[in-house]
């Protein structure tokens, strides 16, 4: 031991001496040329030091990592090995040396230095335990498969104790966050680092990765500090590139791929990216080309395939993506990464006996994995589902709702395959399949492999469809038959594309033709649209991708919605349906939609200012007299004679509709209802067209209502109906209305609306079985009344009994013996049910 530090000792002084007077640079200076991405100043200029024969490892550990930054593999090799002859107890030459091997292919070499590191270890840990080994040693054993937890505890942990103000632990630990995807965790260990070092471009870039996923503006704040202070930063623009492929913005993402390229001619994922954006644009050639390259240095180089399939996957090529991550896998069995997204991968393509397979395989081996974790539980979930199987269809949901809804869903989703089947002219796989989750976690689990992604209500992946079921939306239920209608014309879309689709288009025509199925569905223009239209948010067609990537606002992504869904209705009514399937023939077979749209409608540029003309046209004529400033109400209230005082100012102001409204609330909290009806009236007859809660045609519904005034209040409510497709108050009461009327065929009408909004609930069901009873129509009497009993209502006797007769009417006469056995079960005294069972025993024999 006490030569040992004689040896430090001297080397110390060593260094200070030969570091002040020969080589011009002192190890910090070095350190900031690597760090802000001078790398070929920075090998120029420890070469020269070495050469003068300074003394410590980190020179040439710095040297060797400018010269594996810039794809140097043998020059960076050849450093860490001349340095080695000297430092031959350093770990952390040898675990650079680990790092530079595949490259050049000497994976003899990996299994060396993993060894040699082991056992220097073990004869002398007291001798790595400051700062830098033991972040080293962290990295080393988690490589080695140790505990990812208990390494992170001792090494990484116990760095940062010793050493609060390094920047290494600090960096060790945010990476392993957002390895593990805690993006908190993450912004918490950069965040203090940040404060110690504002000016490292890793810690920065650390940041912007943290906030990326919750924060667009800060962090792509946090991403600009790293290229300012590091233009070189490799990982910094290749996380550009994979935002700019995401927004179809090939020519941007080539562009960083050149400047990426331009610091390290070799790099792997530089390459993928470059041959990802051929393939999507069906230039394979040059895509197996760069793909090549990138395997050029590193064969087997696992993460290539992976980054190529990844991003094939995003773009919805899920069976392309899925070879690519095979491909990786046979590169390396064990590179978990490609193995997550194959799962992935499976899953959305249906192919879920393997992908399930594959899940438990890896759960088995890293039972610590939240992802895989996640979904090996939700399996679990899912064994509990009940599978409908129809036509088409395979449905699984959970056993309550399939029993309560289940034979709804089915028939919505054979008319809709039946529908936009024939109208787009496109055949489908045999069964697609459709999850509908009662609860939120796993439904995003299922779609996107992790729990927390908010404000989704169905995705579709091609031949798989996954929905939130109308149980996880007590608070703000929405149309599930809209949502499923959408989702299957994904379905029809993509498959009629091969997947090859940009976002905009997808969502336009699904949009559009929620609409078809039901003028009350879809996106419809509203105040807060007609004001972005006239102030000039409209998007170029270029550009409306990146509108749904990056939105300034959720109000921005459905005005996306919205306007992709005008494109369609622009480019159906003047070029013509045909025109459509003209372009998605097109961009099946490969060619950009940029190119396409014109041959078919109108050069892109006329289609844009077409599109502006037709969508403020639309705007224009929204509310066209209507005056929409807001009204003054803070006055409205101080009035001491609120009915005077509004009836003058409605006269004043005819147009002020926001006003009218105001009015109207206050008269109504003051107990003045005909004054308010007034006030309402005067606002509905200006602006008729406002759903949702704050639609002046519900509020006086219920005036009317209050003032014994039916007919008018249906005659409100039915103007309603037909703008708001989940007005569920509208519905009950419309249904109540037409059940005191015994207008039978409105009380299924409303019944069913609202079922499609509720259909977890008793009285929609009631009402249909009660009306379908009168109309005669047996079998969806007897739908209904499966419904209700799946619901556990209190009396079952009477249900089962009428089924009963609704079943012999059917000329059902076992299905119905056994009904009426059952209402005897519950009630054994049921006379009517009695001879019922008579009947029925008489008319077999
Ligand atoms: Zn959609």
């Amino acid at each position: 031991m006490e030569s040992v530090r004689r040896l430090f000792l001297s080397g110390f002084v060593f260094c200070l001496w030969t570091g002040s007077v020969c080589s011009g640079a002192d190890i910090d200076q070095c350190r900031e040329l690597l760090l802000y991405g001078e790398y070929e100043k920075c090998i120029t200029t420890t070469a020269e030091a070495i050469e003068q024969g300074v003394y410590g490892e980190s020179w040439h550990l710095v040297k060797a990592e400018a010269e594996f930054k810039t794809g140097k593999y043998e020059e960076s090799l050849k450093t860490i090995q001349s340095a080695l002859e000297r430092y031959g107890w350093s770990i952390r030459l040898r675990w650079l040396a680990m790092q530079v091997v595949p490259y050049l292919n000497q994976d003899e070499l990996v299994l060396k230095y993993t060894e040699e590191i082991a056992q220097m270890v073990q004869a002398s840990p007291w001798r790595y335990t400051d700062a830098e080994n033991l972040v080293t040693l962290g990295h080393f054993v988690i490589e080695q498969g140790a505990d990812v937890k208990a390494a992170q505890d001792a090494f990484f942990t116990r760095s940062r104790r010793n050493n609060p103000l390094h920047r290494s632990p600090a960096l060790a630990l945010g990476n392993l966050a957002l390895e593990k995807r805690d993006f908190q965790l993450a912004a918490e260990m950069f965040g203090p680092a940040f404060e110690d070092h504002p000016d490292d471009p890793d810690i920065t870039f650390g940041l912007a990765l943290a906030f990326a996923g919750s924060d667009r503006e800060v962090s792509n704040g946090y991403l600009q500090v790293t290229l300012e202070k590091n233009s070189n930063h490799i990982p910094a623009l290749l996380f550009q590139v994979d935002h700019f492929i995401d927004a179809e913005q090939y020519e941007e993402a080539s562009a960083l791929i050149e400047r990426t390229l331009k610091v390290n001619p070799h790099h792997p994922e530089a390459l993928a990216y470059q041959s990802v954006i051929a393939l999507l644009q069906e230039e394979t050639e040059a895509g197996m080309k760069a793909r090549n390259l990138a395997l050029s240095t590193w064969k087997k180089n696992p993460l290539v395939d992976h980054t190529i399939g990844r991003k094939l996957s995003q773009k919805y090529r899920f069976e392309q993506g899925a070879t690519f991550q095979e491909q990786a896998l046979e590169f390396d069995p064990n590179f978990t990464p490609a193995k997550k997204q194959l799962i992935q991968d499976l899953l959305r393509l249906g192919r879920e006996e393997e992908g399930w397979k594959l899940a438990d395989e890896v759960h088995e081996k890293d039972p610590y994995d939240v992802a895989v974790y996640n979904l090996v539980t939700l399996r679990d979930e899912l064994q509990k589902f009940e599978t409908l199987e129809a036509s088409g269809f395979q449905i699984r949901m959970s056993t309550d709702e399939a029993k309560i809804y289940g034979h709804r869903v089915i028939q919505l989703l054979t008319e809709a395959r039946e529908v936009l089947t024939q109208k787009y002219k496109q055949e489908l796989p045999e069964t697609i399949l459709v999850e509908i989750f009662p609860r939120p976690a796993d439904f995003e689990v299922r779609t996107f492999g992790m729990p927390g992604v908010v404000g989704y209500l169905g995705v579709c992946f091609g031949d798989v469809i996954t929905a939130n079921s109308p149980a996880s939306q007590d608070a703000n239920p929405v149309n599930l038959e809209s949502v499923l209608w959408h989702e299957f014309a994904h379905v029809v879309t993509l498959n009629k594309t091969n997947n090859r689709m940009p976002r905009w288009l997808s969502e336009g025509i699904s949009v559009y033709e929620e609409r078809q199925r039901d003028a009350s569905w879809g996106e419809h223009l509203n105040v807060t649209y007609r004001n972005m239209i006239l102030g000039g948010e409209l998007s170029p067609i270029g550009e409306m991708s990146e509108m749904f990537l990056s939105p300034k606002s959720p109000v921005h992504v459905q005005f996306a919605y919205y306007q992709s869904s005008l494109i369609v209705e622009h480019i159906i009514e003047k070029y013509g349906f045909d025109s459509l399937l003209k372009v998605l023939d097109d961009l099946a077979v490969g060619m950009n939609i940029n190119e396409s749209l014109p041959r078919h409608t109108a050069p892109l540029k006329q289609l844009d200012e077409e599109l502006v003309m037709y969508a403020t046209e639309l705007a224009t004529e929204y509310g066209k007299n209507v005056e929409w400033s807001e009204p003054a109400i803070a006055e409205f209230i101080q009035s001491s004679e609120p009915a005077k005082d509004a009836l003058a100012w409605a006269d004043e102001n005819p147009k002020h509709y926001l006003g009218l409204k105001a009015w109207g609330r206050i008269l109504v909290e003051k107990g003045d209802s005909k004054t308010a009806i007034q006030l309402y009236e005067k606002a509905v007859e200006l602006f008729p067209s406002e759903p949702g809660p704050e639609s002046p045609l519900l509020t006086l519904a219920k005036l009317y209502q209050e003032q014994g005034e039916n007919d008018k209040e249906k005659q409100a409510l039915l103007k309603l109906v037909k703008i708001d497709d989940d007005a569920v108050a509208a519905f009950f009461r419309l249904m109540e209305i037409a059940n005191d009327e015994k207008d039978w065929e409105a009380v299924k009408q409303f019944a069913s609306k609202l079922l499609a909004v509720k259909p977890l609930i008793a009285q929609p069901h009631a009402a249909l079985a009660a009306a379908s009873e009168h109309l005669e129509e047996s079998e969806s009497a007897i739908d209904a009344m499966d419904s209700l009993l799946a619901l556990k209502p209190a009396d079952r006797a009477d249900l089962y009994y009428r089924k009963a007769i609704q079943q012999q009417k059917l000329g059902q006469h076992d299905s119905a013996r056994r009904s009426v056995l059952q209402a005897l079960e519950e009630a054994p005294r049921y006379r009517e049910a009695l001879v019922l069972l008579q009947g029925l025993v008489d008319s077999n024999e």
